[in-house]
């Protein structure tokens, strides 16, 4: 799971109804924060808990939950979530950057090999530029088998465009980037240490990636952000709450955003609410 904000239990539950809750809370195996924002982080602390007691009631308490995160998160989930029980590792982002002196090699690459065996991937986080200490963005990449294609997922977190995710998440399957303000608004993007939609793109432009999927957008957009830049663009698309992407269903990924960009329009979807806390 990348980014556990408030209310993504809730999401889950009616992502997946309350009987399957149980079982993808067990399956899951790793929740990466990229920063302490309150929409990237507050709902750890009830995922964190339901997933012990599922695992309680399933009679699977040694199976801990890794999480990644800043630093900050340590002293949070110590402070909170000890009332829960809840199991977890933790591991810091820092340590997984592609190449970091204080680290040490040898640490990074026993970690990067245990996160490998736990959950079949590749994990490399990049510090990025945003409004929040520490924050950084995630390369998730395929351990397949041979002959068979890896695919590559790199998520933005929240940040200015950077040439540090740009460079690690060369030739990504798919982007998932920030978007948080559209294109004209660039100068607020900068105040506000986000992404407009053009830079997204620009983004995965320069990273090689196969498609981009925005996300984050600001609560000035109430149902969806303008969506002409993306509909043209031709290798990207939108997310919205309880979309499911098949990677073997990334190629048509973009001709979704013609139609969605038509019911917008009959729906009236559009408009301003004005400017809101991002
Ligand atoms: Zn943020």
């Amino acid at each position: 799971m990348l980014d556990c904000g408030e209310g993504s239990l809730g999401q889950l539950s009616r992502r997946f109804g309350r009987e399957a809750l149980e079982e993808r809370l067990l399956g899951l195996k790793c929740v990466w924060i990229s920063h302490m924002h309150a929409d990237h982080h507050l709902g750890l602390l009830r995922v964190l808990s339901h997933r012990a007691q599922a695992a309680r009631r399933a009679g699977r308490e040694g199976e801990r939950l890794t999480v990644v995160g800043p630093p900050p998160l340590s002293k949070w989930l110590r402070t909170y979530a000890s009332f829960d029980q809840a199991q977890y590792d933790l591991v810091h982002n820092a340590r997984l950057f592609p190449s970091n002196e204080w680290v040490g090699a040898g640490c990074r690459e026993v970690l990067k090999g245990l996160l490998a065996e736990g959950l079949g991937v590749d994990v490399v986080t990049v510090p990025v530029k945003h409004s929040c200490r520490d924050a950084c963005a995630v390369i998730v990449s395929d351990r397949c088998a041979e002959g068979e294609t890896p695919w590559k997922i790199a998520y933005s977190g929240d940040t200015r465009p950077c040439q540090s995710l740009i460079d690690a998440g060369r030739g990504a399957t798919l982007l998932i980037h920030e978007a948080t303000l559209d294109t004209p608004l660039e100068e607020d993007a900068k105040a506000k240490q986000h992404s407009t939609t053009g830079e997204a793109l620009g983004v995965g432009g320069r990273m090689g990636a196969y498609r981009t999927l925005l996300t984050h957008f600001s609560q000035r957009y109430p149902k969806v952000p303008p969506l002409e830049e993306v509909t043209a663009h031709g290798a990207a698309a939108v997310a919205f709450d309880f979309m499911s992407v098949d990677l073997a269903d990334l190629p048509s990924l973009p001709s979704m955003m013609a139609p969605l960009a038509r019911l917008a329009d009959e729906q009236g979807w559009h408009g301003l609410y004005g400017e809101a806390a991002e």
